[in-house]
């Protein structure tokens, strides 16, 4: 065995994810390296996080500047870049509104859920959240998340989420009553299986949301900032929110989420109710600045359109792909009867990262500056494997 196959983590980690089989130690744009010097393409960016690809230098010399400047101060103090970083997002996302950082999605929705509670009031606490979304890990996300199984062993969860079917309109208005102080919906529901809704379902939930005084949040942890080709997901519906969460792209990797609000719901906060002892600090927000600023260089959505629409013709080459979904570079690639877990573990050991986002589909979510090159290398990688399990499959007895 290779000396450093003994630097895989082996410590005492907890047993949250099943067991690495691959250390990677360094990465270049869309390439990856592992501890053998091994490279892989990587399609899954560390799910949908590393938009601009790995290591980029503007990213990383904004990084360098910052942590030898001024780490942290804690919120007891402005810096320098979480203004101007909230003003830039508050742009983005059309203007009008407040921003409060946090440092995970989780936690931005963990923000959003408090907003809504302090905005409804007494007794206006309730949120409809869909079957098949994902919104986190807390107890609070993890109940908005609508995948009962999770709930299961967590039980009693905090009180006051409720969920219906995604895109049913009907199932939503249904589940509405005084108590509903909002509506939280993924624009493309990511972990669920890259579902997108109707344009329909979501003009549709808008309207209610104004007719029975209810927020619409929307959940852009993995959907925002030119992932989707558009900077929001919520774009492809032609609606407004008056909550969006982010995190992933936002920091390329540097741990940050942010809650932004329509000024008049922001100001249901008041100093003491909600906070963050490392939410917007200097090396974070720094980061997101930089990130931010390369996005709107490059104009990040339509880097997303345009490889979104090369990706999806060279998937739907594939025999063994019955359906590609999604937008921009969210996709979900539909397999006719494979195991998609199976057939992901076999592009890894060929040389490609991507995941299995349900048992019979694949999620692509590329660096949004992926080359076409890169793409038919990846798409060859993968129709090489899915030969050899569409082959064991007509061998089998
Ligand atoms: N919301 C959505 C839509 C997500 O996809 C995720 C993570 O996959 C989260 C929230 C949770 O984000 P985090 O893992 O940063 O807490």
């Amino acid at each position: 065995m290779p000396e450093h196959a003994a630097t895989l983590p082996d410590g005492p980690l907890m047993s949250t994810y099943a067991s690495p089989t691959v250390e990677f130690v360094h990465g270049r744009g869309s390439e990856l390296y592992d501890v053998e010097g091994r490279r892989y393409l990587d399609f899954l960016g560390g799910l949908a996080v590393t938009s601009l690809g790995h290591a980029h230098p503007q990213v990383a010399d904004a990084l360098g500047r910052q942590a030898r400047k001024l780490l942290h101060v804690s919120n007891l103090f402005a810096n320098e870049h979480n203004g101007p970083l909230a003003a830039t997002l508050d742009r983005l996302l059309g203007g009008g509104g407040k921003v409060f950082f946090a440092n995970s999605g989780a936690e931005a929705n963990e923000a959003a859920l408090k907003l809504a509670r302090k905005w409804g009031g007494h007794g206006k606490y309730q949120v409809i959240s869909a079957y098949g979304s994902f919104h986190g890990r807390t107890l609070a996300t993890l109940h908005a998340t609508g995948q009962p199984a999770k709930h299961e062993a967590f039980q009693p969860l905090p009180e006051g989420f409720r969920h219906v079917a995604w895109d049913d309109l009907d199932a939503l208005e249904a589940a509405i009553d005084p108590s509903v102080a909002a509506v939280f919906l993924e624009p493309v529901q990511g972990e669920g299986g890259v579902n997108p809704a109707t344009v329909e379902f979501f003009q549709g939930v808008r309207r209610l949301c104004d007719e029975r005084d209810l927020l619409l949040i929307i959940d852009e942890v993995q959907t925002g900032l030119g992932r989707t080709g558009e900077w929001f997901g919520f774009e492809h519906y032609g609606v407004r929110p008056d909550v969006v969460t982010l995190a992933k792209a936002l920091g390329n990797g540097v741990p940050i989420g942010s809650c932004w609000a329509r000024a008049e719901v922001a100001e249901a906060f008041v100093p003491g109710d909600h906070g963050s002892t490392f939410g917007g600090q200097p090396l974070a927000a720094a980061a997101a600045r930089a990130v931010l600023a390369v996005m709107e260089e490059i104009d990040a959505p339509a880097c997303a359109r345009r490889a979104g629409a090369v990706l999806t013709e060279d998937l739907l080459a594939l025999p063994a792909v019955t359906d590609v979904r999604g937008f921009g570079l969210l996709l979900g690639a539909e397999l006719d009867g494979l195991d998609a877990r199976l057939v992901a573990a076999d592009c890894l050991a060929a040389g490609l990262v991507i995941n299995g986002v349900t048992p019979t589909a694949l999620r692509f979510a590329p660096s949004l500056l992926v080359t076409d090159d890169e793409i038919h290398e990846a798409v060859s990688i993968l129709s090489t494997v899915l030969d050899a399990h569409a082959a064991a499959r007509t061998e089998r007895p």
